[in-house]
């Protein structure tokens, strides 16, 4: 399993690079800048509101109760 913190956007399925903007819904969906702009930063799966994510910053400390951020290959477990 290759661990790398790219994500492909819900929409057009582009990828979206470790330090590219990316926005991302309470139910972790995760969309590209332009999406998130076309939908007016609201999910169109589940409606959430899209925030952006944090970048490379982001750290264990951050995102250890939130075991469902490792499931876009960002976090080494
Ligand atoms: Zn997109
Ligand atoms: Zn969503």
């Amino acid at each position: 399993m290759t661990l790398k913190m790219i994500t492909n956007c819900k929409r057009c399925s582009q990828h979206i690079q470790e330090n590219g903007a990316a926005y991302i819904c309470v139910e972790e969906c995760t969309y590209c800048e332009s999406c998130a702009d076309v939908l007016e930063h609201t999910c169109s799966t589940c409606s959430g509101e899209l925030v952006r994510r944090p970048r490379h910053a982001m750290s264990a400390h951050k995102t250890a109760n939130r075991s469902g951020w490792s499931a876009y290959g960002m976090l080494p477990y």
